[in-house]
């Protein structure tokens, strides 16, 4: 079974550069899904409790012949649960639901700025670290400006930054940004959320050329630009078609070709004015 590549986190936590990401699967189904990828040979999942499947992981987890040091479990405070206290309660319950004591990564979800409740939300993130509740800390959808804010305010860099990057929007602010300050990016929506990019023109004739499949051509962008990767299928074939990402290589022509993708336009919300709670 292919054996998926790791990057070392900032706090020397080594995290495997695709992951399975379990948005929008409902919670009967999550179990057989994560299942069916860890099978494949997933070894990264990430949920969130937005997802409303964080018990279906568990139970995939508690199935599962795989060592759980061998295992990633990433989850998310969801964005009702900010502030310091009721970040670490929330926290207690994502452990319980997903049966562990330790969670290797834990995200603050969207930074919320109206709200101004992130810096003491990390707080918290910092004192679960502290008290080995959690291997690594991070972001999802944080801004330059709200990552600077953490750097100024407080004392552990994220770990990760998960943002929305795809070949359409490939956030090369952020991405310098993270270099800088070795924060690492995780991209979500990475295949485009099955909106059209998997078609366009372009991509189906570079696939074609290196015998791939567009899916596979873009997960393999990511990884040969730095990114940790997660994208999501329910789909037994395209879970292992996507998985199949690391015996071949784009070359600097393949990748200046996938730079004429780019519109600068976000599938997503903007994290900057996103205020669901
Ligand atoms: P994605 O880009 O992974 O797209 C998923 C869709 O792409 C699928 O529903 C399917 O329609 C299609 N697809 C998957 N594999 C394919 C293949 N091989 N061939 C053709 N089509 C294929 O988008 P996503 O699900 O939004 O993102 C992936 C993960 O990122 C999520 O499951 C979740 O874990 C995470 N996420 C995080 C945030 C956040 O705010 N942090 C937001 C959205 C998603």
């Amino acid at each position: 079974m292919t054996s998926i590549p790791c990057l070392t986190t900032n706090n020397d936590v080594e995290i495997p550069q695709l992951g399975f990401g379990v948005f929008q699967i409902p919670l009967d189904e999550t179990r057989a899904a994560v299942t069916s990828a860890i099978d494949a040979g997933y070894r990264l999942i990430d949920t969130a409790q937005g997802y409303d499947n964080e018990e279906g992981v568990g139970a995939a987890l508690a199935g599962v012949e795989v060592n759980r040091a061998d295992l990633f479990i990433t989850t998310k405070l969801a964005n009702s649960e900010q502030g310091y206290d009721t970040a670490l309660a929330a926290f207690d319950v994502s452990a319980h639901k997903l049966g562990l004591d330790v969670v290797d990564l834990f995200l603050i979800h969207w930074p919320l700025p109206m709200f101004d409740q992130y810096v003491g939300t990390w707080r918290a993130l910092e004192q679960l670290q502290a008290a080995g509740r959690v291997r690594s800390i991070g972001v999802s959808n944080f801004a330059v400006e709200h990552l600077e804010r953490l750097l100024q305010e407080t004392d552990i860099v994220p770990a990760v930054n998960q943002i929305e990057l795809h070949p359409e929007f490939p956030q090369d602010e952020l991405r310098a940004f993270h270099r800088d300050h070795g924060i690492l990016t995780q991209a979500w929506g990475p295949l485009g959320q099955g909106k059209g990019l998997l078609s366009h023109p372009l991509l189906v004739r570079l696939a074609a050329s290196k015998g791939r499949t567009p899916a596979q051509v873009v997960l393999r962008w990511h990884l040969q630009i730095g990114n940790l990767v997660i994208p999501k299928s329910v789909t037994p074939r395209r879970i292992r078609e996507n998985m199949n990402i690391f015996d071949f290589d784009l070359g600097d022509d393949d990748l200046q070709a996938i730079e004429e993708l780019r519109t600068d336009r976000r599938l997503g919300p903007d994290p900057r004015t996103m205020d669901m709670r």
